[in-house]
């Protein structure tokens, strides 16, 4: 389950808060019990879902297949 971290305009505290990311934008209330906190745009920590980048292409070019710049040795 992912975490968003949030911050309480109140008291200025960070917490952070698992649930659903269908309700992530619900909103969140601090440790203290204060419900003026806002969502930051921090790490989320998904666990299962893995998101690798696509591999780029080279420049094109020769046909090397590894990389052309040199950093395999
Ligand atoms: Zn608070």
């Amino acid at each position: 389950m992912p975490r968003y971290e949030y911050r309480c305009r109140s008291c200025g505290d960070t917490f952070e808060v698992s649930r659903p990311m269908a309700r992530s934008a619900d909103p969140a209330s601090c440790p203290a019990g204060h419900e003026d906190t806002v969502k930051l745009l921090s790490t989320v920590a998904v666990g299962g879902t893995k998101s690798s980048p696509a591999p780029a292409p080279s420049g094109g070019g020769g046909g090397g297949g590894c990389c052309g710049g040199g950093c395999c040795g």
